[in-house]
């Protein structure tokens, strides 16, 4: 069942400033002030989940717990045909490295792995998590179907945005349009099925 949102604040469950800004940015029509757990201070809980959705509500559920407030968790990753969709749920862990997370890195050992395979097929997928005070959590998913371009282009975006060119597009989501990739993206997916599942259509909220 659906669970209409009917807090006026809420905590995104993220220490990456990319994913905040960009989940920051999707609220903002709804007039919800968003505070993240890192201004929180809230410890990052060890991703031990095996899929997207296990580790989206524990993020949440450890973002809620700490906070007393409902919070937003996202877990995405891309996840590339011809390495059996790698790197996937370990996507932020193949930038990690002696100097800390470096996506120059981790986009050339999707290059590296890919080597000369005929398929450059690829996916983001974005499950969002929101869990209230309560216990009870929502999910939902999101994906974006593309290819992996090569050498890396742009520098909008983050994480593995300058590889990425969703199917249709000329440009990569690092170098389109913020606007336009919040247009496709799937974040963007996924936060249109929360949006219509628990906060109804954000005009007719009082400050909407
Ligand atoms: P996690 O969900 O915090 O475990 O990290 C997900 C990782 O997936 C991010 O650090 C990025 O590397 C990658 N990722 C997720 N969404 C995007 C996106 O929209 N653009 C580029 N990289 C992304």
């Amino acid at each position: 069942m659906n669970r209409r949102f009917s807090d006026d604040r809420l905590v995104i469950a993220s220490h990456n400033e990319g994913k905040v800004r960009e989940i920051a940015d999707l609220l903002a029509p709804l007039g919800i002030a968003v505070v993240s757990a890192g201004d929180l201070g809230l410890p990052e809980p060890v991703e031990d989940g095996v899929t997207f959705v296990e580790n989206a509500v524990l993020k949440a559920k450890a973002a809620t717990q700490g906070s007393g407030l409902p919070a937003l968790a996202d877990d995405s990753g891309l996840a590339v045909t011809a390495l059996d969709g790698a790197p996937g749920i370990y996507s932020a862990r193949w930038a990690e490295g002696p100097g800390g997370r470096d996506f120059d890195r981790a986009m050339s050992r999707v290059h590296s792995e890919l080597d000369d395979s005929p398929d450059r097929s690829a996916r983001f997928v974005c499950v969002l998590a929101l869990a209230w005070p309560d216990g009870q959590v929502k999910t939902f998913e999101g994906e974006v179907a593309g290819e992996i371009v090569w050498p890396p282009q742009g520098a909008r975006g983050f994480g593995y945005d300058p590889i990425f060119r969703a199917t249709g597009h000329a440009l990569t989501f690092g170098e389109i349009d913020p606007a336009e990739k919040h247009a496709i993206s799937h974040r963007a997916v996924a936060f249109q099925k929360m949006l219509d599942a628990c906060f109804g259509n954000p005009s007719d909220r009082p400050d909407g």
